[in-house]
């Protein structure tokens, strides 16, 4: 089921995105391209990019469009996106949209999966997250803790809170969210590429329910 399926997956911070976008990528063997991740690996590497990415993050704003559309450029070249990707995170504006189409053309897109959950639902979820330091896609909750406390269960990593994840930041990031990426969904509706799926229920559920909304839009 890999042929050349595009998929960009997006939704308010706190929706679930990072745990279904690896079990999708993994289901359509497709990478999983996650922006957060990428400027989170070069803050880790103490990059000259990554300290100043990570002003932007630490204060729950996006990086410029155009730093963020080369980042995206340049992974998307690589060998390993030619059959197909998996884009998390991004595009996060409408001008990042416009700019994605430009770079991509023909090989644009195949749709956009809005992982749609209630805000008052992901203040409570993003709250009591906890990501693993190395790799944040391996992600736990107060509720759901790595079974060694503080350790990740897949790779040993640290679990941390991450530090956009407080409270201020978080608030910060959904107005953001409303301002700058809610306005997606009509653009992507407008040129009939939009799927919504509800994302409010438990992690299985909503994986089947992404592939089988993900799988009748492909048919279409
Ligand atoms: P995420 O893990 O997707 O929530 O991203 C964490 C942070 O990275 C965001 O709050 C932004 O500061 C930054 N970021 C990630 N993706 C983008 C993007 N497409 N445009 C601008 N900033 C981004």
């Amino acid at each position: 089921m890999s042929e050349r399926v595009r998929l960009i997956v997006f939704g308010r911070q706190g929706a679930g995105k990072g745990t279904q976008c690896t079990r999708l990528a993994a289901h359509y063997g497709v990478p999983h391209i996650s922006t957060g991740d990428m400027l989170r690996a070069a803050v880790r590497d103490g990059t000259a990019f990554g300290l100043k990415a990570k002003e932007y993050m630490d204060a729950g704003r996006l990086l410029p469009d155009d730093i963020m559309v080369g980042l995206v450029a340049e992974r998307l070249a690589h060998h390993d996106a030619r059959e197909g990707w998996l884009l998390d995170g991004f595009p996060r504006t409408t001008g990042q949209a416009e700019a994605l189409v430009a770079v991509t053309g023909d090989e644009s897109f195949s749709m956009a999966v809005n992982l749609d959950v209630p805000e008052e639902v992901v203040i409570e979820r993003i709250s009591s997250r906890r990501v693993c330091a190395l790799d944040s896609s391996h992600i736990y909750s107060v509720s759901r803790p790595p079974k060694v406390p503080g350790v990740c269960d897949v790779c040993g990593g640290e679990v941390v809170q991450r530090a956009d994840d407080t409270a201020s930041a978080v608030r910060e990031r959904l107005d953001l969210y409303q301002a700058e990426t809610a306005p997606l969904i009509d653009w992507f509706e407008s040129r009939g590429k939009l799927v919504t799926v509800d994302g409010n229920n438990d992690p299985d559920a909503v994986t089947a329910a992404l592939v089988a909304a993900i799988d009748a839009h492909r048919a279409e």
